[in-house]
């Protein structure tokens, strides 16, 4: 699936449709405040080890990705519900 780098959306912030910069949503370092970081540490804790059972099977071929709008304006980025997607590229627009 190929998609544009840049696209004109609407930006809640200007209120109107600007151009926004698409990027892929990496993963970011789970905050040790958050609950499901809490929830997790404390599952993890002593003896027992980790609560759930290793994946078994092959790998996933179709995905979900999020993606996240930038708005080129203002920088105020939305990151809309994910999607399944095989093999995602952004591309430039022509
Ligand atoms: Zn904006």
């Amino acid at each position: 699936m190929h998609l544009p780098k840049e696209v004109m959306t609407y930006c809640p912030r200007c209120h109107k449709h600007t151009p926004h910069d698409v990027e892929k949503a990496k993963k970011r370092t789970a905050s040790e405040l958050k609950w499901g970081q809490r929830r997790f540490r404390r599952a993890t804790r002593g003896y027992g080890g980790f609560p759930r059972p290793k994946p078994e099977g092959r790998a996933k071929a179709v995905r979900r990705v999020n993606l996240r709008y930038k708005c080129q304006t203002c920088k105020y980025t939305v990151q809309p519900a994910s999607f399944r997607a095989g093999a995602l590229e952004l591309t430039e627009a022509k």
